[in-house]
């Protein structure tokens, strides 16, 4: 590849450049920093990250945080080589890289002792997952070297097929979308050599497992399965190899995809789950539910009605919940049972009584979708902890981390978003936050505190829309919960109703029922409508009681838990009739509710560090750039705040003692040592270097400098001496 030798040299070149030539960031195509735009419009922002993704430099700066454009095709900016080149260069020394940015955190854990996080956003598509990739083979590259390093570097690395086999699938808008959020905590002892790690995994789409889109696919394993397993597994699994034949892939009409070589995928999947220390005996009874999910979904009913006049319902094919249950040790006639009726405690006048209801052939077909979905989910979070149980630091000792977040960003559909949608935007709402907390916010607090004389920049700030998502008793959430509690007679309408009654006033809260909106045929009945920081989202309320209940109907779980095959047991411990209680589990948004708060709390514990993925356009086109794509996502990341912030104020910042030591041999007066306090010092080496007094202040502790071009002179002239 000739452009890639070209592109690999241009980098070692900057290296190399000297006082003759301008600094790096502003000889590249465009600026590589945001903060250099003149004049600063949106226009002028969007244009810079069009020549840059033209010319394939795919990164650009807004100060520390990272814009990543995908290029949809291979770009020469990944090799061993290049990593090397980044290993301990500072930020501005070298063009914009997601390698800068993992160096300067993993030296500042490993140096400063600052926990670090790296939090990837960007919608679906825009290359979260890849980023994230690239950030853990950086710092696998550059920390220690030994046995136990690298068995535990290998394992951390491994983890990501496995997931995505088991977590990814083929959408509309990628062929490999993450259906869950990951978090990953990579953890090191006090020598900057990885130790270990832990995983959190967020919200499975398991829906999927039993309906599809048109044009879009099932999770990965399903098809690796089918495709890359040895015949000899097919038929103990008792599977046929085409796909074509399960229910549960063939609706889509989606089976094979030309970018995606899924027997290939088998065989990595398969070595990943060794080389983490899966046994044989585990990686076949994980083959086993799959399997069990796949026939389960063939399964159908014929409904009848009863002797006493209800709808009641047989099974049609038998031989396939045979084979199932030899497969999973299971008593076949409990589960035809527990497909087909449903119990229930009622109670009547004080009294538990037990009442067996017949089910028609439509809520069967739901009750086994309902226990397909189970299954598999809940195999996604035993295989996530199954991880963690080897990836887990062994040693007592002290520790320092690195945490990678690549999370569904936000979501929005034409028509019928729905609870899943809902609460990935929540989840995105609140990652807003941290990063107005963090990066605005804080940023203008430090100049305060500092005391230095500073202008206030206004920007949006989204709590307002926490609040009417999350707040007790009257948020969204809580009124969901609390209409799944009354059961009976609540329904998604009811929802709705009572939404209506308390969030009608809430500025960026609308439905049919407010003033506004009466005439807005955009805006169906059924559905309420927020006004979230990134746009506003249309929610068709039809299945939110459902899926935040969800539900399994006992007879299942206590089936699945009375089964010989140890993973399924394992699967279902509520189906444990000795650990049965009258208290119902947390509803799924409040699951997911405390789990974002934990994240949270997690990440605003850590020096974060971005990177914000932007995609070109929606057709996944290596060529084209389109720019109403680019501008609304441009719009709802906050990149232009995020860049007039930055450039209002002082571009870059650091302790006197740290600025000090850096630049002392620029000036005979600081050189070899300055003996009085660091920030005379340094006014003596800027007065030395005849640094213009309005090119920086003093802080309380630091030194601030205004405009990027300063210190990359300062940089020069350190590089010339
Ligand atoms: P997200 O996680 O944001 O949904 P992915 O990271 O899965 O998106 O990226 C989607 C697709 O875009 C990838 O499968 C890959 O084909 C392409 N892509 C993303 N980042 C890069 C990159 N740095 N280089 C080449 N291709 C990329
Ligand atoms: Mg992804």
């Amino acid at each position: 590849m000739n452009g890639g030798g070209g592109k690999q040299r241009r980098i070692q070149q900057a290296l190399f450049m000297n006082g003759h030539t301008s600094n790096i960031l502003e000889s590249m195509v465009g600026v590589g920093d945001m903060v250099l735009l003149d004049p600063l419009t949106e226009e002028a922002c969007i244009n810079n990250l069009k020549r840059r993704f033209y010319a394939e430099d795919i990164y650009t700066y807004i100060g520390q945080v990272v814009v990543s454009v995908n290029p949809y095709k291979k770009v020469p900016l990944f090799s061993p080589s290049t990593i090397q080149t980044y290993r301990g260069r500072n930020l501005y020394e070298l063009p914009p890289h997601i390698y800068a940015i993992a160096d300067d955190a993993y030296r500042s854990m490993r140096d400063r002792n600052r926990d670090q996080c790296v939090i990837i956003t960007g919608e679906s598509g825009a290359g979260k997952t890849e980023a994230s990739k690239i950030v853990m083979q950086y710092v696998a590259a550059v920390c220690g070297k030994g046995e136990e390093v690298d068995r535990v570097k290998e394992q951390l690395l491994q983890s990501n097929p496995v997931l995505e086999a088991f977590g990814n699938a083929k959408t509309l808008r990628n062929d490999n979308s993450s259906r869950f959020g990951k978090y990953m905590d990579i953890e090191f002892d006090f020598k900057g050599d990885p130790i270990g790690g832990v995983i959190t995994n967020y919200l499975l789409e398991k829906s999927r497992v039993v309906r599809q889109t048109e044009g879009e696919r099932n999770f990965h394993i399903f098809y690796q399965l089918l495709q890359g397993a040895p015949q000899s597994l097919l038929n103990k699994l008792r599977l046929s190899s085409t796909c074509e034949k399960y229910g549960y892939l063939n609706q889509s009409h989606c089976v094979a995809v030309d970018t995606i070589d899924d027997a290939a995928h088998f065989q990595v999947t398969e070595n990943a789950m060794r080389v983490i220390g899966f046994t044989e005996t585990e990686i076949t009874q994980v083959f086993e539910v799959v399997a069990a999910v796949l026939k389960l979904g063939n399964t159908e009913f014929e409904s009848f009605i009863s002797f006493n006049g209800t709808e009641a319902c047989n099974l049609t094919n038998e031989h396939t919940i045979e084979e199932v249950c030899k497969m999973i040790q299971c008593d076949p006639e409990q589960l035809k049972q527990a497909l087909t009726n449903r119990t229930m405690d009622i109670c009547i006048t004080g009294l538990a009584e037990r009442v067996v209801s017949t089910l028609s052939s439509g809520q069967a077909v739901y009750a086994r979708d309902a226990l397909c979905k189970a299954m598999y989910s809940r195999l996604f979070s035993w295989l996530v902890g199954r991880i963690n149980d080897s990836i887990k630091v062994r040693s007592r000792g002290k520790k320092k981390v690195m945490g990678v977040l690549d999370i569904y960003g936000f979501e929005v559909f034409e028509k019928d978003n729905n609870f899943e949608q809902f609460v990935i935007n929540y989840c995105n709402e609140k990652l807003q936050q941290i990063f107005i907390e963090l990066t605005l916010k804080e940023e203008q607090d430090e100049y305060v505190q500092e005391g230095i004389e500073w202008t206030h920049i206004d920007y949006f700030n989204n709590s307002i829309i926490c609040q009417l998502i999350e707040k007790k008793n009257t948020g969204i959430l809580a009124i969901l919960d609390e209409e799944c509690l009354i059961g009976g007679n609540a329904s998604d309408q009811s929802f709705l109703n009572k939404l209506n009654e308390v969030c009608i006033r809430h500025e960026h809260y609308e439905s049919r029922k407010k003033k506004s909106c009466r005439s807005d045929k955009t805006l169906p009945y059924d559905c309420f409508r927020l006004r979230h920081y990134a746009g506003s989202v249309t929610y068709s309320v039809q299945g939110f009681l459902d899926k935040n209940n969800d539900l399994l109907f006992r007879g299942l779980s206590q089936t699945m838990f009375g089964c010989d095959h140890q993973l399924v047991k394992k699967l279902f411990p509520d189906g444990n009739p000795r650990r049965q209680t009258k208290k119902r589990p947390p509803t799924a948004g409040t699951q997911f509710k405390n789990s974002v708060a934990e994240l949270m709390k997690n990440l605003l514990a850590k020096n974060p560090n971005y990177i914000r993925c932007i995609k070109p356009n929606d057709v996944k086109s290596p060529n084209m750039f389109d720019d109403s794509v680019v501008r609304h996502q441009v719009r709802y990341l906050g990149l232009m705040e995020n860049v007039r912030v930055r450039r209002a104020g002082y571009a870059y910042r650091q302790p006197y003692d740290q600025c000090l030591q850096r630049y002392k041999m620029l000036c005979p007066t600081t050189w070899p040592n300055w003996r009085g306090h660091p920030k005379e010092g340094l006014q003596t080496l800027l007065t030395h270097l005849r640094v213009k007094p309005a090119e920086y202040a003093k802080g309380r502790t630091k030194l601030f400098i205004r405009n990027p071009r300063t210190l990359f002179d300062l940089e020069e002239r350190r590089r010339d001496k």
